[in-house]
C-alpha cells in the first residue's frame, strides 16, 4: 500500500509540463530531513524526532485520496474528510492487529495534530511543507535554465508562520532572485484573485486562517 506514495506524483508540477516530477514520498522524505536541520532557536523550543515523524506522515492519506490541488475545486473542509477517513482505514482496519493497534492510534494521532495545526510541532511541519515546496520549485526552475517560470508557488513564502522558516525561506528566494537576474530576467506572476484564495486555502495552514488574514 505504500509504494503508492512512491509512485504517486505531486500534482502541482503537472499543470506546468513536468510529468515525470516529484512523488509524494520524495517530498515526505526531504521535509523530515528538513525538520532535522531546524535552527537551534528553533529546535531548542522543538521535539524534533516528533516533527520528523510527523513529517513522515503529514501526506500519507493521499495515497489512496490522490494529491487534491487548489484547481481541483475540491473545498479545504472535504479534502480534509476524505483524508481522515483514509486515515483511519490505514491506521485502524490495516494496523488495528499490529501490536495490539498502538502503532496505528500513534499515527492517527499524529496525523491529526498536524491537521489541526494549533502545536509549536505541527506550525512548523506546516512551514517546512512549504518550504520544500519552494526548494523543489527552484529547483526545477533551475533545471529548465530558465524556460520556466513557477513564480506563483513562491506566494506560500507569505503563508509561513515561525520567523525563523521565514528567514531560512528568503534566503531561498534570494538565491532565486540572483538566478534569474543572472538570465538576465524578470520574473513575474499573473495570478487572479481566485486563484490566489484556492492557492491560500490550500498551501495555508487552514480556511480559519485566509479568514482572519482577510479581517
Ligand atoms: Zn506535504
Amino acid at each position: 500500500m505504500l509504494h503508492r506514495l512512491k509512485t504517486t506524483k505531486r500534482e502541482g508540477w503537472r499543470r506546468f509540463g513536468i510529468n515525470h516530477g516529484e512523488s509524494i514520498a520524495d517530498h515526505m522524505y526531504r521535509m523530515s530531513i528538513l525538520t532535522m536541520l531546524a535552527p537551534k532557536s528553533l529546535s531548542s523550543r522543538l521535539d524534533v524526532p516528533h516533527c520528523t515523524r510527523m513529517a513522515l506522515i503529514h501526506d500519507m492519506a493521499e495515497l489512496l485520496v490522490g494529491d487534491i490541488t487548489p484547481v481541483d475545486g475540491v473545498v479545504k473542509s472535504e479534502k480534509s474528510r476524505r483524508e481522515s477517513e483514509t486515515m483511519d482505514f490505514l491506521c485502524r482496519d490495516l494496523l488495528g492487529g499490529v501490536d495490539g493497534g498502538d502503532a496505528g492510534v500513534e499515527m492517527k494521532k499524529m496525523w491529526q495534530e498536524y491537521e489541526d495545526s494549533q502545536t509549536l510541532e505541527s506550525k512548523f511541519v506546516h512551514d517546512v511543507d512549504k518550504m520544500e515546496l519552494i526548494l523543489q520549485m527552484v529547483e526545477y526552475e533551475r533545471q529548465h535554465e530558465g524556460r520556466l517560470n513557477l513564480e506563483e508557488f513562491t506566494r506560500v513564502a507569505g503563508r509561513i508562520v515561525l520567523p525563523e522558516v521565514q528567514e531560512w525561506c528568503n534566503e531561498v528566494l534570494g538565491e532565486r532572485e540572483a538566478f534569474w537576474t543572472s538570465l538576465g530576467k524578470q520574473t513575474s506572476t499573473t495570478m487572479t484573485e481566485e486563484e490566489m484564495q484556492q492557492h491560500m486555502e490550500y498551501y495555508g495552514n487552514g480556511v480559519e486562517n485566509v479568514a482572519s488574514l482577510k479581517a
